[in-house]
């Protein structure tokens, strides 16, 4: 049960001034019968907002394909972001969508949105060790011995005193591998490669978890039930 004025407000339909106003021009209705008190509560499952049940009045959980060149901070001054790619509505939600941890502005590929934060601290928690693939082209030949390095569990990246969790490498070709992480440094494939002299061209998420990109287009996204974690 919720609030209607904050119930409005949250879903990212208006202000909740505006919700009054809303409510107080019986645009929005509980069990059928139009709403005057925007300080009652009701389930979202019985309010019709201009006739319609409101907009995911529950969680959000997102799979977008993140196109190169957008960042995932919400912090306007850092250039264009993911969330410009999703309805103003959702923009505006309380709780607020946020990246399921972040990719580089040079980083296309799978990113998880949820406004659960119970769900970003479980899915981004190195204890939790939800594998994540990257795809990596470099700007040289990668070095012999890469695979055992970075296996290992000792490569440590300047700056850190705990050195990589193990990372599986599968290189598909002298200057293209396939790296998976069970953690989330900053920038961390770029540093494990750079660690080894090797600059990293392009940089593709393909997969978190079980889940994979399949035809999704860039810039595009699907939803997904929470439970899709259990
Ligand atoms: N590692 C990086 O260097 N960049 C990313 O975007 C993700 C992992």
């Amino acid at each position: 049960m919720r609030r209607l004025d904050q119930l409005l407000a949250n879903l990212g339909y208006c202000s909740r001034r505006e919700a009054r106003d809303w409510i107080e021009s019986g645009r929005v209705s509980v069990k059928g019968k139009i709403a005057t008190d925007f300080g009652a509560k009701a389930h979202p499952a019985d309010v019709l907002i201009d006739g319609q049940p409101p907009d995911h009045p529950d969680e959000l959980l997102l799979l977008l394909h993140k196109p190169l060149g957008l960042v995932c901070s919400h912090d306007e001054r850092e250039g264009p972001n993911v969330y410009s790619l999703l309805p103003p509505r959702w923009r505006a939600r309380n709780p607020q969508i946020t990246s399921i941890g972040r990719l580089d502005k040079d980083t296309s590929g799978l990113l998880l949105l949820t406004d659960q934060s119970a769900l970003v601290h479980r899915l981004t928690s190195p204890k939790h060790k939800v594998p994540k693939l990257y795809r990596a082209t470099l700007d040289r030949d990668l070095p012999p011995g890469l695979t055992e390095l970075f296996a290992s569990g000792t490569l440590l990246l300047a700056g850190e005193k705990d050195p990589c969790l193990p990372a599986q490498l599968r290189i598909l070709d002298s200057r293209t591998a396939e790296l998976t992480l069970t953690e989330g440094r900053y920038h961390q494939v770029r540093r494990m490669f750079a660690s080894q002299g090797c600059e990293v061209l392009t940089l593709h998420r393909a997969a978190f978890g079980h889940l994979t990109l399949g035809d999704l287009a860039p810039g595009h996204y699907r939803e997904f039930p929470l439970n899709t974690f259990g």
